[in-house]
């Protein structure tokens, strides 16, 4: 199939690109990378009556480092992020996750923006941002909003993104030190999206878990924390012992839904496979 009819706009300015967002609402969509959004407009899952290619607004682009924050701007190519040397240095978990995105040719045009824009429940980079305490940057005609991670993601494919909105960068703190993270993945195939994932920041500073954000992906209709294993393992050791000790929390902490992938049952096993694996991979 093609796609249907839609009138195309290429602003060179967000003041340009808002005011067409603005006036179309609803009627309007954002094209990024087009990883994501083309094929839904093939496969007529999407049929806006106009696109916004921002792909030409500088001020989106690249990667920021300041005093407090990374600030990693909506347009950011994912490879980008692959190869970036701040992100390595600052966000070592962004840096671990990026090879687990689909495959190269895919990421040499998806986004960051388009990633977190398009909330796909299974996507590594929302869960990140989750993990790290990122902030989400919003522009509208009426000026910028920011909104916590926890508070962006809405549900499946759902944003706190209002129409005429677009999302201009997100800011992740720079970790404190003794702050260490580790990212896990279970797919069927390299690249495919995730069955069951994880991204895990937090202290071991003194040998002990503190201060830890727990995000899975996969396993339900958004990025979710997982608060009972989370205070379970507040203060402990750090060490497997801790980590095998709390396991049973996830079992109020995640709701799996059966997908396509996997049973609802596979899923909780496989979540506590990985949190196994992950946790130890920080711990003594
Ligand atoms: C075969 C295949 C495998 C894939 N595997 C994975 C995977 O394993 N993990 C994974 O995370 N992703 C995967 N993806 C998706 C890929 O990462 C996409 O690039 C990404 O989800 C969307 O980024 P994009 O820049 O291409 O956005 P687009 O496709 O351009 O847009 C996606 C959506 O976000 C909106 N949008 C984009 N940017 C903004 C913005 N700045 N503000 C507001 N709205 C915006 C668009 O309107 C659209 O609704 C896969 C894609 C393919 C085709």
């Amino acid at each position: 199939m093609k796609a249907p009819r839609f009138a195309y706009a290429r602003p060179a300015s967000l003041a340009e690109a808002l005011a067409l967002l603005a006036e179309h609402k609803d009627d309007a969509r954002v094209l990024a990378g087009g990883q994501s959004l083309v094929p839904m407009l093939n496969f007529r899952v999407a049929a806006p009556k106009v696109l916004v290619d921002i792909n030409r607004i500088a001020g989106l682009a690249g990667i920021k480092i300041t005093k407090t924050q990374v600030r990693i701007g909506a347009l950011a190519r994912q490879v980008e992020l692959e190869h970036s040397a701040d992100i390595a240095r600052h966000l070592p978990l962004v840096a671990s996750a990026m090879p687990h995105i689909a495959h190269p040719a895919i990421r040499n045009r998806g986004t960051f923006g388009g990633s977190c824009a398009l909330a796909d429940p299974a996507a590594e980079l929302p869960a990140c941002a989750l993990a790290l305490g990122a902030t989400f940057v919003v522009a509208g005609k009426k000026g910028e909003r920011r909104i916590a991670a926890e508070e962006f993601f809405r549900g499946l494919y759902a944003t706190a993104l209002k129409p005429g909105e677009l999302l201009v960068a997100a800011e992740f703190p720079l970790p404190k030190p003794g702050y260490v993270s580790a990212f896990g993945e279970l797919a069927r195939r390299h690249g495919d999206y995730a069955m069951v994932g994880l991204a895990v920041h937090g202290s071991t500073a003194g040998g002990k878990f503190s201060d830890l954000r727990v995000a899975f992906f996969g396993v339900g209709d958004r990025p979710t924390r997982a608060a009972r294993f989370e205070r379970a393992l507040q203060g402990q050791p750090a060490a497997a012992s801790s980590v095998e000790a709390a396991l049973g929390e996830l079992n109020g902490d995640l709701d799996p839904r059966a997908d396509l992938q996997a049973s609802a049952a596979t899923k909780r096993h496989l979540a506590k496979v990985l949190a196994g694996r992950v946790l130890r991979s920080i711990s003594a």
